[in-house]
């Protein structure tokens, strides 16, 4: 095949092509590389790739140019670690959860005729939309549909993280277990709906009245549990206490009516040789005393 014929090709493929001379300077731009930078081929080649991308001048890039040219190595940048090595506009709406197009990029040395290395390639491919789909599964995984905070798994995964380095560093550590008061009769009062939105409203403020290094989470139903690191069970007592006034005053309109809920709250510290699923389990046993006893108040055992 001809090299025209290979041109007419790479000028109509879905990928960015780019070759780089070894002064870094472009040889060649397709036209993908041409309509998301904006910047027509004529005008870059013979120019170094820095004077129009400043930002690609890291070390790191450096580097792998240099091994690429020196060695024949293959570089990859991938969009997990890299994000993008050119900042475009996404393609679509696709991009919706990115500013920028996300990019997996490869690099690798092109050789002449004797073997030699004159040059190296460089591969641009639009990840945007997997990324978006990889994005938004980890968030279903992670995230409560509703209300949109953590969800129950983030937080047993955060619970043992926390109970990992707060047992090594023997600091204090308290978890809230959290429980609407006779939310059943809300939902018969008030329909679904009307207890879908004091959910909403109970998980936004339970997660503005906190510290921004507390966790908050949907345990399940109309459950929420708390964590509250380099925190001991008086400290957490003052925190319990706060969101339950806050709770109280909550005014929750719905079709014109004001519904008003309260919580009940049960709170365990970690203790010497606790794992997260005693400190749970006892964070349980006081919501479950809390509740026995009146509800609308915290208990700590
Ligand atoms: P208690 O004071 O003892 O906690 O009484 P309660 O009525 O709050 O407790 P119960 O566990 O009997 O009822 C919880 C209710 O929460 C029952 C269930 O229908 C409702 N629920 C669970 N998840 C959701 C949800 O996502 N949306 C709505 N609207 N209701 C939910
Ligand atoms: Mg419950
Ligand atoms: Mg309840």
């Amino acid at each position: 095949m001809k090299q025209s014929e290979f041109a007419q090709i790479f000028d109509t493929v879905n990928i960015g092509l780019v070759i780089l001379d070894k002064e870094i300077r472009v040889r060649y731009w397709n036209r993908w590389m041409s309509a998301r930078s904006g910047i027509p081929a004529d005008q870059i080649i013979g120019e170094p790739i820095f004077d129009f991308f400043p930002h690609l001048s890291t070390p790191s890039f450096n580097r792998n140019c240099k091994t690429v040219l020196s060695f024949g190595n293959f570089a990859f940048f991938s969009q997990k670690l890299h994000r993008f090595l050119f900042p475009f506009k996404p393609d679509s709406s696709f991009g919706y959860h990115f500013d920028l197009m996300q990019q997996s990029c490869t690099m690798g040395p092109l050789r002449g005729e004797d073997n030699s290395i004159s040059s190296l390639f460089l591969i641009v491919q639009d990840v945007t939309e997997l990324a978006t789909y990889e994005q938004k599964l980890i968030e279903m995984n992670t995230i409560d549909a509703l209300t949109g905070i953590a969800n129950r798994r983030s937080l047993e995964t955060r619970l043992k993280e926390e109970c990992d380095r707060h047992s090594r560093y023997s600091r204090s550590l308290s978890v809230l277990m959290i429980d609407i008061d006779f939310f059943k009769k809300v939902n018969d009062t008030h329909g679904h709906q009307g207890g879908d939105l004091v959910l909403k409203n109970v998980a936004s403020k339970a997660v503005s009245s906190i510290r921004k290094t507390d966790f908050v989470a949907r345990y399940g139903g109309e459950e929420f549990s708390c964590l509250l690191p380099e925190t001991d069970g008086i400290a957490a007592e003052i925190v319990a206490e706060n969101l339950r006034v806050q709770i109280e005053e909550l005014e929750n309109h719905f079709h014109n009516n004001l519904i008003k809920v309260t919580i009940s709250i049960g709170i365990s510290s970690l203790g010497p040789g606790d794992c997260p699923e005693t400190l749970l389990k006892r964070a349980d046993e006081a919501l479950y005393q809390a509740k026995r006893s009146g509800r609308n108040r915290f208990i700590r055992i």
